[in-house]
């Protein structure tokens, strides 16, 4: 049989696959064989994983429709940064099912005697590649700071050794963008932080920062980036904080000091970006570019995504425009969800947003969070799916200007 063939874990978790059924991709409701010509060959650095409490949907192609696989549990894979999902795993949750992981989950088949998903690279830089990480070397350099009574470096040695974040990694290798957290707060409650999760939820990703450094801290470890990186980025607005935003005033302080000695580098905020003022307060104070995140270009459903505390998407928008309109670099951190942001309403606020507010950067990235739960937090309704490679090829139509990608960009490199 040829074609995408169905991917499955025993009991024991081995994985293999299952002649006689072809892999099927999930958008929202609709599931439906993966099409050949939407597969890749399964990215190095992704991982595979199997879901509990879950049975597969597969194409019976003897029988000709798609039905439960019962008796396996469903494969799925994470795929590195870099590459956008166009479908979600198929399966149904079985009683007793808990949330998934913070993870996204691609479907993956086994195709011409390899694993292949459906995904499109969008981003070619190895920013986040860490499948060759020498963790020798990666102790040595966090050792020679031993000694340090920086606050913010020994925090960045932990996320560097402990969990591997590739950002806290690069400040220690000197290469490409360093991070600079900054706050324990947050004026939101998205479904998927990754640094804080209520009760009963499923586990964050790593914990959350539990001080505010100082402007001198900061600045240390910018200037360090800066000084040993050609366009080096650093960036506030990490996974491992709160909103960056609600520490504004130490943050301008500490561009402040940064630009007093240099005018290299480029300092960028990742942000929810519901404080409009202190945006144009830090634009005004040396902020070279923004990254604005969002799951939907829609208010009630950011709304029911961000749980804002104190702001609106209203303000959200407002805070590009204001960027923009201090010729800022300003990109979106558009959280992809295929059934959710490939639906023909969502696509028509998006690329209406886009147009609005002269946004310079898409950054397509998977949203990393359990599926079928997103969908029914969401309700939303998914009739007339454009598909997630439409949409960006009517994006990239529509605004030959604008970049896309997944990762952020030095300001040597915006009008590349
Ligand atoms: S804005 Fe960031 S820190 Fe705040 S809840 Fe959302 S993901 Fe978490």
């Amino acid at each position: 049989m040829s074609g995408p063939v169905l991917l499955v874990a025993d009991k024991d978790q081995k994985i293999f696959d299952l002649p006689g059924y072809l892999a099927c991709g999930q958008s929202g409701p609709t599931v439906a064989a993966l099409f050949c010509a939407d597969l890749i060959p399964l990215p190095p650095g992704s991982n595979l994983f199997f879901l509990p409490d879950r049975t597969p949907l597969a194409f019976n192609n003897e029988r000709n429709v798609v039905q439960e696989v019962k008796g396996f549990s469903p494969v799925a894979a994470f795929i590195p940064p870099g590459y956008t999902q166009l479908a979600t795993a198929a399966y149904v949750e079985r009683k007793g099912f808990k949330i998934l992981p913070l993870f996204s989950y691609a479907p993956v088949a086994f195709y011409r005697k390899a694993f292949y998903v459906p995904a499109v690279r969008v981003d070619t830089r190895p920013n986040h590649d860490i499948t060759a990480l020498d963790r020798d070397l990666l102790a040595r350099q966090i050792r020679a700071f031993n000694g340090t009574s920086n606050r913010l470096i020994k925090h960045l040695a932990d996320c560097a050794w402990v969990n591997s974040c590739p950002n806290a990694i690069n400040f220690f290798f000197g290469k490409y963008e360093c991070p600079l957290p900054v706050s324990p707060s947050c004026n939101a409650s998205c479904l998927g932080c990754i640094s804080w999760q209520k009760k009963g939820s499923c586990a964050a990703t790593q914990p959350r920062l539990s001080f505010v450094p100082s402007a001198d801290e900061i600045a240390e470890v910018a200037l360090r980036h800066i000084r040993a990186v050609k366009d080096a980025v650093v960036s506030f607005g990490q996974g491992c904080e709160g909103e960056p935003l609600m520490a504004a005033g130490v943050i301008k302080d500490a561009i402040i000091l940064i630009r007093r000695q240099t005018s290299r580098g480029t300092i960028h905020m990742n942000t929810n970006a519901g404080r409009t003022r202190d945006i144009a307060d830090l634009c005004r104070s040396g902020l070279d570019s923004i990254r604005v995140s969002l799951n939907s270009a829609r208010a009630e459903y950011y709304q029911r995504y961000y749980a804002p505390r104190g702001y609106a998407f209203s303000d959200v928008c407002a805070s590009m425009a204001e960027a923009r309109r201090q010729k800022k670099f300003v990109a979106l951190n558009y959280l992809v969800m295929p059934g959710f942001t490939d639906a023909p309403d969502e696509y028509a606020a998006f690329s209406a947003l886009v147009r609005r507010t002269g946004v310079n950067m898409v950054q397509w990235r998977n949203l990393n969070f359990d599926p079928q739960v997103y969908f029914r937090k969401m309700r939303a309704p998914v009739a007339g799916l454009l598909g997630m490679k439409t949409v960006l090829a009517r994006m990239r139509a529509s605004f030959p200007a604008l970049r896309h990608g997944y990762f952020n960009v030095a300001k040597g490199q915006w009008r590349q």
